[in-house]
């Protein structure tokens, strides 16, 4: 079973048994539910090198000496220049299925099609011992998704719906079909006008068009169980 919260934007709060992994941290987001306590955290994942992904992983990482980054070698450099000891990064690269060596949580970075400042932009599989999650990150629709699907087989897809930078519904309902996750989460949505996805065209358009994948459409800070 795992715990999984959605805190705005592209940030997810995920709970195993033993172990807390944050995903894009950007504690400051327009959505970020005040109040949210984040007492435990031991693994922080960071898709690309934008404002609205890396977030506050400096301050989290300087705030907790024990939690561990894992990140895209480029962006592991830069954070080492801004201070951060080179103990609490795991660098890799896409593809490359990385132990991150805390509670068996390994982590595959997928290839995402958009930009980032340095390094590139990912999507990443994180797999724990009970279930599979898929962070698409910041991507349009690629066939990409299929092979790492196919492999990985991931239990829950986060999938971006906002549009304009990354997929809108009609693109994310067909990444869902492509992945054939038992749940889809959308994300990146509602946190700036710019980005006009609606969850409930999304939620319509994968009944139709990836029919066998449940929606759940979550509220910040709301948390489901898997
Ligand atoms: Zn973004």
């Amino acid at each position: 079973m795992v715990k999984i919260t959605w805190l705005g934007h592209s940030f997810f709060h995920i709970k195993t048994m033993s172990t807390d992994i944050l995903i894009d941290p950007w504690l400051s987001n327009p959505l970020f539910p005040s109040g949210y306590r984040l007492d435990k955290y031991d693994v922080i994942i960071v898709t690309h090198a934008h404002g609205d992904h890396i977030g506050e992983s400096v301050s989290l990482l300087k705030k907790n000496k024990n939690a561990k980054i894992v990140c895209i070698y480029e962006v592991g450099l830069a954070l080492e220049k801004q201070g951060i000891s080179s103990s609490q990064i795991i660098a890799g690269n896409i593809g490359g299925p990385i132990h991150t060596h805390i509670s068996d949580v390994k982590v595959v970075f997928t290839p995402a099609t958009h930009s980032s400042e340095y390094g590139v932009a990912t999507g990443a599989i994180i797999i724990t011992p009970d279930k599979t999650v898929y962070h698409a990150g910041d991507t349009g629709i690629t066939a990409d998704m299929s092979i790492y699907a196919e492999i990985y087989k991931p239990d829950i897809f986060l999938v971006p719906i906002g549009g304009h930078y990354t997929m809108d519904p009609l693109q994310a309902a067909y990444a869902v079909r492509l992945v054939k996750p038992r749940i889809a989460i959308p994300m990146h949505y509602g946190s700036f006008p710019v980005l006009y996805g609606k969850p409930e065209d999304f939620e319509k358009l994968t009944r139709e068009i990836a029919a066998g994948t449940e929606v759940r459409i979550l509220r910040p800070g709301e948390t489901i169980e898997v």
